[in-house]
């Protein structure tokens, strides 16, 4: 059976974008994904300004933008005592030759999109074939075996990489994952149209801060929202096959969100997904890599993911390269741990930042005291949403400039 020189698993922003950056470099990858594009995929639907930045970076911002992607400038955050700021992305650096701005784009159009690219490289994608296990050979993966379009199938390979998802069997396969241990929070999703959306919600996200909840409003475009109710586990056991009542119910408790979507409704079923946080012990093992959530996935409320998938692709694609420019054994020892380290060190202070403001929202007294701090403190509240938005590193919060503006 002939070999291929890469076999990604999961046609996803770090599938897609690995096999279009190898293509580019003319090594011959193939793509395979469980679903048909276009796909749904359970998501805020909300592109951070560091994700936009490394979009132009990675000359896929124009495309994306085309493609009707919506600016947007900042948040508007609500606590659970109503307390309410609005904070702008800080104007530290110009992406594309504008401030710094987020998008939202609906990840059925994105990750289509994404996937055309890769295929305009020559990339080869089977849909419909769904991994079930792995191929090992000498304690290393070779391949992958899976059910698609024409039955059972193996592929062989001299490099696997799995990039499918926060459920990779790729990552169970190699023994690699991990149930987070205590964050245990479930997502529920549908989307609002018709009519316009009410301000603030135009051209600016909506965070509203709730009792073991949060909701997330997103804009797409003048007449679409993405509304996103993430809490904890042991508010959905019980509501199987009554998702919407249980989301109609959850949004109520949020009242400003339910102004801001106006008299739009709810457009589709609402799709739910969890327990949400999980992570893998190492992102890479016996000749094969990791790549975003399938190397780990913490809580939406950054909306960072698609960013990190595409860091990741951007990391394994240097290592990918490497290894086949040095010949034909595939990934060696270095080559893992130097990936998995890059990846660490991409995600550390990313985790930090994410467990403090978790432990900041699971406390309604903690929340409020800090959205009032925000709310006097407009330059630091821009910070902030710098740092959550990958603009800035997590340090900056800590510095001396940072620490007088709070005063
Ligand atoms: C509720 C929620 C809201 C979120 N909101 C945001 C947000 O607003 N912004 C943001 O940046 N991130 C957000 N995220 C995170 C973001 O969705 C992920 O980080 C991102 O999708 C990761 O991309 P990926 O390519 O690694 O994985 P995915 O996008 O999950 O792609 C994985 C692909 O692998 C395929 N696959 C899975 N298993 C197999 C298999 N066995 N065989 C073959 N194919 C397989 C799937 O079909 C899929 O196409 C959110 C996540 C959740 C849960």
């Amino acid at each position: 059976m002939p070999q291929i020189p890469v076999i990604i698993v999961g046609a996803g922003p770090a599938g897609s974008v690995l096999a279009g950056l190898l293509a580019q470099r003319e090594i011959e990858t193939l793509l395979l994904d469980k679903a048909t594009f276009p796909r749904e995929k359970i998501c805020g639907d909300y592109l951070s300004p560091g994700t936009v930045r490394l979009l132009d970076q990675l000359n896929l911002l124009d495309l994306v933008r085309s493609a009707g992607a919506q600016r947007l400038w900042g948040m508007t955050v609500i606590s659970p005592d109503g307390t309410t700021f609005t904070a702008e992305f800080p104007v530290i650096t110009e992406i594309n030759g504008s401030p710094p701005f987020a998008l939202s784009i609906p990840r059925a159009i994105l990750d289509s999109l994404l996937l055309t690219w890769a295929r305009g490289f020559g990339v080869q994608c089977v849909e419909g074939f769904r991994v079930t296990d792995l191929i090992f050979e000498n304690g290393r993966v070779c391949g992958v075996t899976g059910i698609g379009p024409t039955g059972q199938k193996t592929y062989r390979g001299r490099i696997v990489v799995g990039a499918d998802g926060r459920d990779s069997v790729v990552a169970r396969r190699l023994g690699l994952y991990q149930p987070h241990p205590t964050l245990r929070r479930m997502a529920m999703v549908a989307y609002y149209a018709g009519a316009r959306c009410n301000v603030p919600l135009q051209d600016h996200g909506l965070i509203c801060i709730g009792d073991r909840s949060y909701c997330i409003l997103n804009p797409i475009g003048e007449r679409l929202a993405n509304a996103a109710i993430v809490m904890d586990q042991g508010i959905v056991q019980g509501w199987k096959g009554k998702l919407d009542e249980l989301f109609d119910g959850r949004l109520q408790a949020f009242p400003l969100a339910l102004s801001a979507l106006g008299s739009t409704t709810r457009r589709g079923p609402v799709r739910c997904l969890g327990p949400l946080a999980f992570r893998a012990h190492h992102a890479a093992k016996a000749g094969a890599l990791l790549i975003g959530d399938a190397a780990g996935f913490y809580d939406p409320f950054t909306g960072e993911g698609v960013g990190h998938a595409l860091c990741s692709a951007k990391l394994a694609t240097r290592e990918v390269v490497s290894a086949i420019a040095e010949g034909d054994g595939g990934l060696t020892e270095a080559h893992l741990w130097r990936f998995d380290d890059e990846q660490r060190k991409a995600v550390t202070s990313r985790t930090r930042l994410g467990a403090i403001l978790q432990a900041i929202i699971r406390r309604p007294g903690a929340a409020n005291a800090v959205a009032q701090l925000l709310r006097r403190r407009q330059p630091f509240a821009d910070l902030m949403l710098g740092v959550v938005g990958d603009l800035l590193p997590p340090h900056t919060l800590f510095s001396l400039d940072t620490l007088r503006a709070l005063l």
